[in-house]
Order: structure tokens, then sequence, then C-alpha cells
């Protein structure tokens, strides 16, 4: 993609659980070589967002186009296909596996099929492959020395870093975070968002959901701001800070 591309368009995206309205018509563009976020308080509907996003769940209404086609509705695995990665709010792994045994698995699986039908499926050349793609992943957001340590011994912040190695196995143009920074310390939140501006400066373009408005402020280049499913504002991180309505939403006054 071209730097400043639109890449993915989110139009009048709406979300519906029986009466209650999880995401209510919001808009808004990622372009290529940004990092987005997409803040707001618990329960906005950030996650419910990020899930259309990536197909995990059904549009009530509404379009999400991706490098100018309708991906709305596609399952997960053919948006994955296209160029668009995802992590998980919560880190999933198979603790008792290596950390290049949880990465190789999850190129395969794009987060969709059990592991152990990823398991059988694999034949030698391909095993050999994604195993390739995991270590150069691993190595390349600096968790080469790591990958042989059993998943479940890693703290949080290295663990949500394998998440990102595993996501980045399928080559995305886009990648999305569901509150990568959530309990980390702050040396972890630092390595993170060292991994995040390199992934930036490789040409990547990144949408970032987060609680933490510190983390946020740092590193994106616009800011959508969710609350109770629709969205507040957009802006630049130091528009975002200075708006009275944002300030309101996150103080609950
Ligand atoms: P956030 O990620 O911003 O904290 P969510 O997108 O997880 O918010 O949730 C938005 C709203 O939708 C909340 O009120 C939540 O309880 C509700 N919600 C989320 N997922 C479901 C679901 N699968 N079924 C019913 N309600 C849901
Ligand atoms: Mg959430």
């Amino acid at each position: 993609p071209t730097p400043g591309e639109p890449l993915l368009q989110v139009q009048a995206v709406r979300k519906q659980f029986g009466g209650l309205v999880a995401v209510n018509d919001v808009s808004f563009e990622i372009r290529a070589g940004e990092i987005m976020g997409l803040i707001g308080p618990n329960g906005a509907g950030k996650s419910t967002t990020f899930n259309l996003i990536t197909g995990v769940l059904a549009l009530t209404s509404g379009q999400v186009t991706y490098r100018g086609e309708q991906v709305g509705g596609m399952p997960s695995r053919a948006i994955a296909r296209r160029g668009v990665s995802r992590t998980f709010q919560h880190v999933k792994m198979i603790p008792d596996m290596t950390v290049l045994e949880n990465v190789a698995l999850g190129g395969y699986m794009r987060g969709e099929a059990g592991p152990v039908r990823a398991m059988l499926r694999l034949d030698r050349e391909e095993e050999r492959r994604l195993f390739a793609e995991a270590e150069r992943q691993l190595a390349r957001i600096g968790m080469a020395d790591r990958m042989h340590e059993l998943a479940g011994n890693l703290a949080l912040g290295p663990q949500r870093l394998m998440e990102i190695a595993r996501a980045l196995c399928t080559d995305p143009a886009l990648l999305l975070l569901d509150e990568p920074a959530a309990g980390l310390r702050h040396k972890e939140k630092q390595a993170l968002g060292a991994v995040l501006r390199q992934l930036k400066s490789e040409g990547m373009s990144l949408l970032l959901v987060e609680h933490d408005m510190d983390f946020v402020m740092g590193l994106t280049d616009r800011i959508v701001v969710m609350e109770f499913g629709t969205k507040l504002m957009e802006g630049t991180p130091a528009e975002v800070q200075a708006s009275p309505a944002v300030r309101a939403a996150y103080l609950g006054t």
C-alpha cells in the first residue's frame, strides 16, 4: 500500500445484541502507514467494532471496505488472507508448548481452527515453512532468544509480543491490536511501544484499541473515541486530549 492511501474504511457499522446497540453506526478510515487509536471507557464497543472489522462477528448493518473491496460479512480467514491480522484482548496460547510452536501454529490457524486439527493437517513441507516464518517474525520483534521457552513461563509483556509475532505470520498490511498494553508493567509497555513503532516504520498500519490513554497518546497518529457504542470524536492525540467531551467520558461526569 502507498503511504496515506485509504486502507480500511468502516462505514456506518452497527451491531445489535438483542435490544442492546453495542456499536451504533460508527464510521472511520485507517490510512496506510499510520497508527490509529480506538479508545473509550469499558463497554464503549471497541472490541465489538474490532470483531466486526475482522469478521469474528456478523454486521447488523454497515460496510467494511479493505483496499476498495467489501470485506464486511466475509469469514475472518478470508479477511486475514487479504492482509488484515489481529490479536485478541485475552492472550490465546497453549502454555506447555514453546513460544516458537505457539507462533507457528497461530500462523497456520490464523486465529480460527482448533490447534489439534491444525496439527493433524500439517505435512512436513508446510511445517518447515511455518516454523521458518515463525522464527523470522519472532526475530523481527526481538524475541528470537526466547523462542524455545514454554509459552506459559513468559511474563505477560513477552506473551503479548508472542501474540504479535503470531499475527505477523500472515504478512498483514494492517494489524489490529485489542488492548495490548492492558496489565503490563511500565517497562513492558515501553518495549511494546517500541515494537509497534518499528512495525510502523516498516510500513505497516495499525489499529490500536486501548483503555490506557497515556499509552495511546504517545504512539498514535489519529484517535477515534467511542462512548456507549457511538463515535464521540476523532482527531490527533493533542485534539483528543484537549476535548472536554473526552474528559467527561473518561471521568464519567
Ligand atoms: P469495549 O471493548 O469497549 O469494552 P465491547 O465491545 O466489549 O466494549 O462491548 C460493548 C457492549 O456490548 C457492552 O455493553 C457489552 O456488554 C456488549 N456485548 C459485547 N459482546 C456481547 C455479546 N457477545 N453478547 C451480548 N452483549 C455483548
Ligand atoms: Mg474490549
